[in-house]
């Protein structure tokens, strides 16, 4: 019999400058690039099997200064979204609530499902916020939270990506 398919839409957002590019990068190839066109936006696709369903993943790496018509458009196509900050860089961090409100915004809250990640672990000698603030965060806007390093893989990046794409299915399914 034929597997059942899915498709998943996950865009990323995030200060310019997080890391956005390296961490879809790094999820989708296991490796780091150190430059990546800030001013480009992509879109990748990437299959794997959950449950014995096969999932399509569509991942749209945001460039982050496109005008507010373009992003909301972005917030529509998505069924979910990675929302990342900087741990060395506390505006990044603030600007989260920015993001996820864009998200509110445009879905209906209760129906916005994301992640929280914490990215460039590895600059711990330079970091800005704790783990616990970023765990306080996402245990306030009730979302799953992943500090990781694009750079060095530490932080489990998959997992987080796999979290969300089972998130997004179990919402479908009680829809
Ligand atoms: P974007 O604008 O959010 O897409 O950010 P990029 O992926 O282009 O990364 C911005 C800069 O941060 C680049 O110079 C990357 O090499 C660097 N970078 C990204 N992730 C990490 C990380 O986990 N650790 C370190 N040390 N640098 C990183
Ligand atoms: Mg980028």
């Amino acid at each position: 019999k034929m597997a059942k398919s899915t498709e998943v839409k996950i865009a990323v957002f995030g200060r310019a400058g997080v890391g956005k590019s390296a961490l879809v990068v790094r999820f989708l190839t296991k490796r780091f690039i150190w430059e990546y066109d800030p001013t480009l936006e992509s879109t990748y696709r990437h299959q794997t099997t959950m449950e014995d369903e096969i999932v399509t993943m569509e991942l749209l790496d945001t460039a982050g200064q496109e005008d507010p018509l373009l992003r909301e458009g972005h917030i529509r196509w998505g069924d979910g979204f990675v929302i990342v900050y900087d741990i060395t860089d506390r505006g990044s961090f603030e600007d989260v609530m920015y993001f996820k409100n864009l998200l509110d915004d445009v879905k209906k809250p209760k129906n916005v499902t994301f992640i929280l990640v914490g990215n460039k672990a590895d600059l711990t000698h330079s970091r800005q916020v704790s783990t616990e603030e970023g765990e306080r965060l996402a245990a306030d806007l009730s979302c799953a939270f992943y500090e990781c390093s694009a750079c060095t893989g530490e932080g489990n990046i998959t997992e987080a990506f796999y979290e969300l794409c089972r998130e997004i299915r179990r919402r479908k399914m009680v829809q």
